[in-house]
């Protein structure tokens, strides 16, 4: 009688190979091995990318690598799908904020993995584009830490996307990530910004913005690391503590564990506001900066209005 390989003994085993198991998707029951875990990973990349024409061939992907997990599982990933390729370039770019205590070691990782993998790397920084460390901008602002570093790193990957000649900008942006913004969107009210989150409203103004990791969770993302020998626990953003996305982050989690699926649904919400958008086109007008001229929806853009309130 044939038995399910998963069930043979105590310890839990590969559905697929009966190999002894390192993660469990609560979703459907199913164990998996590192090998098995692995290559069902890089084939749900492949999948989104493919079927949501992330890459297309003579693409140059400026790969966002801060060096903490999201983005070293992302470069590998994308080395694994496109190393073989002549018609795909990947070049790794890292923004230093310049938060002490932190971001010392994982700037020292990312530039290990991209030495590693022979993938090129620029490296550009706040004290080099805005002048002063992110430490010394938010000297006296700490509630407002997350939002006014997500405007500046914003603005400094482009730059360095642009330096790098890309035509692509891809970001480690995981499942949790998403849903943590549709529900943040939701609770501040600001459906609308579920749209223009995902750059698809910038009318070909913006370096497009592609996010392959957007179907696969922390807790994947984690494991498949494990399995790749990686196990350094980069430590979190000193300044995350400010932050609704640490709240709902842990709200999130506990309702996925007790409802598994629940992540994707919320990411079901977003196509379907973002269709509804396109179909419609009921999207805020895009226009350019009064200063810099980049996209944006009224006479300054989030970076300039920034700029001026903290004097840069
Ligand atoms: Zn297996
Ligand atoms: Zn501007």
């Amino acid at each position: 009688m044939m038995s399910d390989p998963s069930r043979c003994s105590g310890i839990p085993h590969c559905s697929l190979c009966g190999e002894p198991a390192v993660f469990r998707r609560r979703q459907t029951g199913t164990h998996l091995c590192g090998t098995h875990l692995a290559s069902d990973i890089e084939a749900q990349v492949a999948e989104t990318i493919a079927s949501h024409r992330q890459v297309v061939p003579g693409d140059r992907i400026a790969v966002a690598l801060s060096g903490g997990k999201d983005s070293t599982a992302l470069l590998i990933l994308l080395h694994r799908l496109f190393y073989s390729r002549d018609d795909v370039h990947l070049v790794a770019v890292t923004v230093d904020e310049g938060i002490s205590g932190y971001r010392e070691a994982t700037i020292r990782s990312a530039g290990d993995l991209a030495r590693k993998l022979g993938v090129e790397q620029i490296t550009v920084s706040f004290p080099e584009l805005f002048g002063r460390t992110l430490d010394t901008i938010l000297t006296g602002r700490g509630a407002q830490a997350c939002s006014i570093c997500g405007i500046l790193r914003k603005k400094a990957l482009v730059i360095a996307a642009e330096r790098a000649g890309a035509t692509k900008l891809a970001t480690g942006h995981n499942l949790d990530d998403e849903a943590q913004s549709v529900l943040m969107n939701v609770l501040r009210g600001d459906l609308v910004r579920l749209v223009r989150d995902s750059g698809a409203d910038s009318g070909g103004k913006f370096i497009p913005r592609i996010k392959p990791l957007m179907y696969i969770s922390e807790k994947e993302i984690a494991a498949f690391l494990m399995v790749q020998g990686i196990w350094e626990d980069l430590p979190e953003c000193p300044y995350a503590v400010h932050a609704l996305r640490r709240e709902v982050r842990s709200m999130l989690a506990a309702t996925e564990y007790r409802h598994p699926g629940t992540m994707r649904r919320l990411m079901e919400n977003k196509k379907k506001v973002e269709s509804a958008f396109h179909t419609r086109a009921a999207g805020p007008a895009i226009g350019s900066c009064r200063e810099c001229g980049d996209p944006c929806s009224g006479e300054l853009c989030q970076y300039c209005r920034l700029r001026h309130a903290l004097g840069l």
